[in-house]
Parts: C-alpha cells; sequence; structure tokens
C-alpha cells in the first residue's frame, strides 16, 4: 500500500498542470508516513499550539498520517528574490497549489476508500486561529513527525529538496509502516551556528536568530494579499525562503557530506 499511495501521489502531481492548465509545476513530491500512534502527536500540543490535534480526534481508527512535500520549480522561486513585495507568480503558486493540494487529498481519499480505509483529509491552509495565528493542524509540524524535513530558522519545513514548496496531510485507517526520523539537523544555523541568511532577507523585521514575531510576518502577507487581490487570496511572502542555501536543498546534509568526504582524503 506504501508504494501505491507514493506512486498515486507522483503520477497525480505529474499529470496536474497539463491537465489543469496551471502556471505553476511542481518537482517530485516526497511523501512521508507517521504511526497514529506516534508519541510526537501528543507534543504537538506543547511546541506548536496548545489546541493543536491529534489525528484520533479527527478518525477514531486512526492508524496512519499521510504526509506530501510539494517542491516549487527554481523558476518559481527566481521570481520572489527582488522587490519588497512577494511576485505574482509566488501568489498563484500558492492558490493554485491549494486547490491541487483539495484534489490530491480527495483522489487519495477516494482510492483509500475504494480499498475499505477511512480517510480524512484536511485543509491546505487558513484552518487556523485568526487571533494567535497559529494552527491546530500544523502540516508542517506533522510533515516532521513522518520524517519529511526538519524546521529551519525561517520556520519553514526543509526537507532534501529543500523549503519551497508546500506540505499536505491526510489521516486513514490503512496501517501503514512509519518512516524513520534522523537527528540531523537541516538547517546551518541549527546545524553550527552559520548562515542566519532568511534573516537578512526578512523584508518586515519578523524574522531574527531568537525571536520571530508571526503578526509582522502576517502584516506583510496581508499587504501582499492586497498587492495582488485580482488573482485571489494570497496572504503570502516567502522572501525568506528564496535564494538562501535552503531553497532547494538540505544544506546541513551536504556541508556534513563535504565535512566526511574531505577527511577521508
Ligand atoms: S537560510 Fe540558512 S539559517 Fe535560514 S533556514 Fe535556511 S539554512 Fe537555516
Ligand atoms: S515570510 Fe516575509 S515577513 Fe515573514 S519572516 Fe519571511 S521574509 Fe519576513
Amino acid at each position: 500500500m506504501k508504494s501505491r499511495i507514493i506512486k498515486k501521489i507522483q503520477d497525480f502531481v505529474k499529470s496536474y498542470p497539463t491537465e489543469q492548465l496551471t502556471n505553476t509545476n511542481w518537482g517530485v513530491p516526497i511523501v512521508g508516513f507517521a504511526s497514529a500512534k506516534d508519541p510526537l502527536f501528543t507534543q504537538l500540543s506543547s511546541v506548536a499550539s496548545p489546541t493543536h490535534a491529534h489525528p484520533i480526534d479527527f478518525l477514531a481508527e486512526a492508524k496512519t498520517v499521510v504526509v506530501f512535500f510539494l517542491p516549487f520549480s527554481k523558476s518559481l522561486t527566481r521570481t520572489n528574490i527582488k522587490n519588497h513585495n512577494s511576485s505574482e507568480e509566488w501568489g498563484v503558486a500558492y492558490i493554485e497549489t491549494n486547490e491541487m493540494i483539495k484534489q490530491l487529498s480527495i483522489h487519495l481519499q477516494r482510492f483509500l476508500q475504494s480499498h475499505g480505509h477511512q480517510t480524512i483529509i484536511i485543509p491546505a491552509t487558513h484552518n487556523w486561529d485568526e487571533e494567535k495565528l497559529i494552527s491546530d493542524w500544523s502540516h508542517r509540524h506533522i510533515a516532521y513527525v513522518a520524517g519529511v524535513g526538519k524546521f529551519g530558522l525561517n520556520n519553514m519545513l526543509i526537507t532534501d529538496q529543500g523549503c519551497c514548496g508546500r506540505v499536505g496531510s491526510f489521516i486513514t485507517s490503512a496501517e501503514i509502516k512509519p518512516d524513520n526520523r534522523n537527528d540531523t539537523p537541516a538547517c546551518l544555523y541549527k546545524y553550527d551556528g552559520s548562515c542566519m541568511k532568511c534573516t537578512d532577507r526578512c523584508v518586515n523585521e519578523a524574522l531574527f536568530a531568537k525571536v520571530f514575531d508571526r503578526f509582522k510576518c502576517y502584516e506583510m502577507c496581508l499587504e501582499n494579499k492586497k498587492k495582488h487581490r485580482s488573482i485571489g487570496y494570497a496572504d503570502v511572502c516567502g522572501k525568506c525562503l528564496v535564494a538562501v542555501p535552503c531553497s532547494h536543498a538540505n544544506p546541513a546534509i551536504k556541508k556534513k557530506q563535504a565535512l566526511e568526504n574531505k577527511n577521508i582524503h
């Protein structure tokens, strides 16, 4: 079942731009699996939000949480490097990816239900507390539990294909072997205290090494939403994700491997 789900996700993402005529193209998704019994799920109420849900809050028979990371293309991230406001292409990608996550989740729900497994799908975004700006189902934290990536200083999930992309997840009663997590940080700052390029790139004094002001960050996202209102609801920014070492790679692993190679030779 695991390999069939991965293939279903990859095939869907590959054909979606042609079938739906989207402006956005996505790379090969990274897919991870977590056991609904993973003890980390109970800890999310202390690290993500006090009211963070447990998989069994959505589905009493939950056995597995499936997570997918949809990488953005380098050509898309290049559009968001210059200027104070996010690019229109970045906003369009956000809107199109939200819709794609919805359609992909429905596709997988139908597939799993046809095999007798209950499946609950969760919206890609805006499932949060409007005042505190925290989510009761943080797809990024869920992705961490499933071993899909690690958090960077920029608060994004850094996967083996970087942090430029979007995360979705769903819960199923199908029992599927969970993936392992490893302990090596993916962010260079967390690995050896270096980099901090994301803080330099922040356009609204929201991101610092020791402080993240989510309200200042969202203020910027709302400014972009207003600027790009003709394309739909795109409350995004993403300046701290682009033109940084973790945009499209796991830079700490690369650095670690380079050091190991140097020591061997
Ligand atoms: S830009 Fe550097 S410090 Fe910031 S999240 Fe990426 S690797 Fe970490
Ligand atoms: S998304 Fe924008 S405002 Fe928020 S931390 Fe990143 S650069 Fe700063």
